[in-house]
């Protein structure tokens, strides 16, 4: 598969974004907190993500080394996408909140982040290349809604 441009939105509709990517480096993850959201990782250069709306409704839970921004919507409670911890200069869109993706038809590998700091040291689907960007700052929400996808 290539790069593909989807929309995608919490379930009460108040966050929507565009994001650019390849399903086929999508992961699963097994830590605690991805096991119990059922998140589905789409991992993205900030320049491949546009926040639409939502942004004053955006809540955010950290833990932990407090790197990654679990940022959820405090309408409906979904979190359509957030910062990881692997990766706080991109972005981490939940493949589940993606309109019309007949997830069905997927079948995504897992990351095995039960036993991360190994795990993030070998090949990982979303990168290129081994280079660990996990020392940047997290992207702040404000600079999610900057305009850098073309609209249809
Ligand atoms: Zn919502």
């Amino acid at each position: 598969m290539a790069k593909q441009r989807y929309e995608g939105s919490c379930h009460c509709g108040q966050i929507r974004f565009v994001v650019e990517g390849d399903l086929d480096t999508a992961t699963l993850c097994n830590c605690s907190i991805c096991t119990k959201k059922g998140f589905i990782h789409l991992i993205v250069p900030p320049e491949a993500f546009q926040l639409l709306s939502g942004q004053t409704e955006l809540a955010t839970y950290s833990f932990n080394t407090h790197v990654a921004k679990h940022h959820f919507c405090r309408v409906c409670g979904m979190h359509p996408f957030y910062i990881p911890r692997s990766d706080p200069d991109k972005i981490d869109v939940n493949v589940r909140c993606l309109d019309g993706i007949p997830l069905e038809n997927y079948q995504f590998p897992t990351f095995n982040g039960r036993d991360w700091e190994q795990a993030i040291e070998g090949k990982v689907s979303w990168r290129d290349e081994s280079r660990p960007s996990r020392d940047s700052d997290p992207i702040p929400i404000a600079k999610m809604t900057q305009k850098t996808l073309k609209r249809d």
